[in-house]
């Protein structure tokens, strides 16, 4: 197929664009390089830099494209409280730029890359596409309403769509992996200690009401994922939106993945408790049974040693790479 992937330059739409490209399709890919980095852009794909909204109609205008994977996004929680605008123009407003664009030019099969922040606290786990949506933060809040976006424009127009929400996302595939200026995310950050960048890890509450005291999440390897996408891309119905979660149905706690760390890397990683951060939910488990039972998705990388030991390998090449870069 010949495909339009926005933000392959970003650590989950690259090594998506790498596994389709390995899958035989032509790719395109939009970036502006705001966050994610050009070596990450698979280089079998063509690369157009730019933001979204100013580029997608001259690239769909060529023709022939039969579908859309739209990752390109602003995705850190906090800063989504502090600069809502940018998340509401940069999410919300590109995403209605690119759904006109594909009317305009009669593509009809869109994948939306979209997230468990949608849900917000949820009353129990695991979470279905059931439960009722009520994101606690301006990052949840423009995914679901793009997600609203996208169901009207499909019933409307007859495009085929799919959002997948994603949990945890982790681990890497190849020479791609967690690669962000400012990182947040608890695996890359242990990780980090491990590598001797960091002198510890904070972990952000231990009195939370889980077995271990410590926040449980729901992770799952990068490679997975992009599998959904392929399935996802492959099954679209014209005018019909799913929304399909993607987790493992299992969750661990924060000191459990520090432990996989230490076991995966032979590092002590120091660890200190800290407050809990902001907005942060204790428990968020994911029921990935809908797209098993629909798509036949098997997500094969579901232990937390194998993610951890993806990452880990990822994490020491890049840091060999930065050792060996020339410096000044
Ligand atoms: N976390 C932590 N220390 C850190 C970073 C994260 O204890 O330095 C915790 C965080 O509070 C959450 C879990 O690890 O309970 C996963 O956080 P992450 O930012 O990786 O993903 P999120 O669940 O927020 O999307």
């Amino acid at each position: 197929m010949k495909l339009l992937v926005t933000g392959a330059a970003g650590y989950v739409g690259s090594v998506c664009a790498a596994v389709l490209l390995e899958h035989g399709h032509d790719v395109t890919v939009i970036d502006n390089l705001s966050t994610g980095n050009r070596e990450a852009i698979p280089s079998g794909a063509r690369f157009v830099e730019g933001d979204v909204k100013d580029c997608v109609d001259s690239v769909l205008s060529e023709g022939n494209f039969d579908a859309v994977l739209h990752f390109a996004a602003r995705s850190l929680v906090g800063e989504s409280v502090e600069m809502p605008e940018e998340y509401w123009h940069g999410n919300v407003a590109t995403t209605l730029a690119l759904l006109d664009s594909m009317v305009a030019h009669n593509v009809s099969n869109l994948v939306f890359s979209s997230t468990a922040a949608t849900y917000g606290e949820p009353a129990s786990v695991p979470i279905t596409e059931d439960f009722p949506t009520a994101p606690t933060n301006p990052y949840g809040a423009t995914k679901l309403s793009i997600d609203y976006a996208i169901t009207s424009y499909a019933h409307a127009h007859g495009i085929g769509a799919t959002s997948l929400r994603y949990f945890n996302v982790a681990g890497a595939y190849g020479s791609i992996g967690e690669n962000r200026e400012i990182e947040t995310h608890l695996i890359p950050l242990i990780l980090q200690v491990a590598l001797g960048h960091r002198e510890k890890i904070f972990i952000f509450g231990d009195d939370w009401p889980t077995a271990d005291g410590t926040a449980v999440r729901d992770y799952i390897h990068i490679r997975d994922l992009a599998d959904a996408h392929l399935l996802a891309l492959e099954s679209n119905e014209p005018g019909t939106h799913r929304i399909y979660n993607l987790g493992s149905d299992d969750g661990y706690s924060v000191k459990q993945v520090i432990e996989a760390c230490r076991t995966v890397t032979g590092h002590p990683i120091p660890a200190e408790v800290a407050p809990r951060r902001a907005g942060d939910p204790a428990v968020l488990i994911a029921s990935s049974e809908k797209i098993m039972r629909e798509l036949h998705w098997n997500p094969t990388r579901t232990d937390l040693n194998t993610i951890v030991r993806d990452a880990w390998e990822f994490t020491r090449q890049l840091g060999e790479r930065a050792h060996s870069a020339p410096r000044g």
